[in-house]
């Protein structure tokens, strides 16, 4: 605590003390600039979505992108969305500013259509705060229709602790989703406690593996237990139909063993980095003429 590290700076010399504190004065700063920064960042137009291609493991192509947000305001850095998304949730910006990245990335879904890529499904996360807010399926359905994003090429990305906490309106909530036909899927999965058996009543689609348990695909050599998690939840997820997709792919050694394990969709490094809607338009087409 902060009362404590003082007592033991100032016990420590006067140098000390200026250190600690002037840390502590920068760091209470800092989140007050963030989060007023942060309330005219729509207004600004200092939001920007960079889209991450999801490969379909078995024929190579892309299939769809997640919208990952980054946030640039005038004349500083680019700020990524660990820095900011956390601030928004408990200021309640995270609602005003959900709703701006659902709107551009079901645009820039219907956008790469006109230009005459196929029906690309876009991929936007969803925050704790957002999927509590009361309206946010009426919210959704108008965000579709002023767009004119098919609902089945939008994916709705939320984390298992998100449906742990408040289980009951968690299934109405996405019920109502997936009535509208919006695919659902869970983020990040195994990160929490849930277990796959506990998901079977929630109507979802898609599974996505956290990248830590990809991360420890084929590491080492081919003959001990890497990947055994990765390879149970994509045995398990299919066994309850759902979809699979791998998250934080680097190597192509971890795409060969997800592939052999016919998990069905990655994204990650390896095939791309995050990047804007442009690149992505590029690769694809580019993707499309070396077959
Ligand atoms: P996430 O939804 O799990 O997104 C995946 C994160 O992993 C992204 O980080 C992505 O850039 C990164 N990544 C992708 N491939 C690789 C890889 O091969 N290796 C490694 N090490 N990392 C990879 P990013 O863009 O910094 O986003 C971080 C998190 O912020 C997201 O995690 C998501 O939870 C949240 N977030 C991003 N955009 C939004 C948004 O629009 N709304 C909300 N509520 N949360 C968002
Ligand atoms: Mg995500
Ligand atoms: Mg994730
Ligand atoms: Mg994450």
């Amino acid at each position: 605590n902060a009362d404590a590290a003082l007592y033991q700076a100032k016990a420590m010399g006067r140098g000390n003390y200026q250190f600690y504190s002037e840390e502590m004065n920068a760091r209470t700063l800092d989140r007050l600039t963030l989060e007023s920064g942060l309330r005219h960042a729509v207004e600004r137009g200092e939001l920007q979505l960079k889209y991450q291609p999801q490969i379909d493991l078995a024929s190579g192509d892309i299939i769809g992108a997640e919208a990952l947000l980054r946030w640039h305001p005038a004349g500083q850095h680019l700020i990524m969305p660990d820095a900011f998304i956390s601030i928004a949730e408990e200021t309640g910006l995270i609602v005003p500013i959900g709703e701006w990245v659902l709107r551009t990335a079901c645009a820039q879904q219907v956008a790469w259509r006109r230009a005459g890529l196929p029906n690309l499904r876009v991929a936007v996360n969803l925050s704790a705060r957002q999927f509590r807010q009361p309206g946010l399926d009426a919210m959704v359905a108008r965000v579709l229709a002023d767009t004119g994003c098919p609902p089945g090429r939008l994916e709705l990305e939320i984390t298992e602790s998100v449906l742990m906490e408040r289980p009951d309106s968690a299934a109405q909530t996405l019920q109502r989703l997936s009535d509208m036909g919006v695919q659902l899927a869970i983020d990040d999965f195994g990160t929490g406690y849930s277990s796959l058996s506990y998901l079977k009543r929630f109507p979802i689609n898609a599974l996505k593996i956290d990248r830590s348990f990809v991360r420890d695909i084929a590491m080492h050599s081919a003959d001990n237990d890497d990947g055994a998690i990765a390879a149970a939840v994509i045995a398990l997820a299919h066994s309850m139909g759902l979809t699979v997709v791998a998250e934080g792919v680097e190597t192509a050694r971890q795409r060969d063993f997800l592939r052999a394990l016919h998990c069905d969709q990655a994204q990650g490094f390896y095939f791309s980095e995050p990047m804007p809607a442009p690149a992505l338009e590029h690769l694809f087409i580019k993707g499309e003429a070396s077959k």
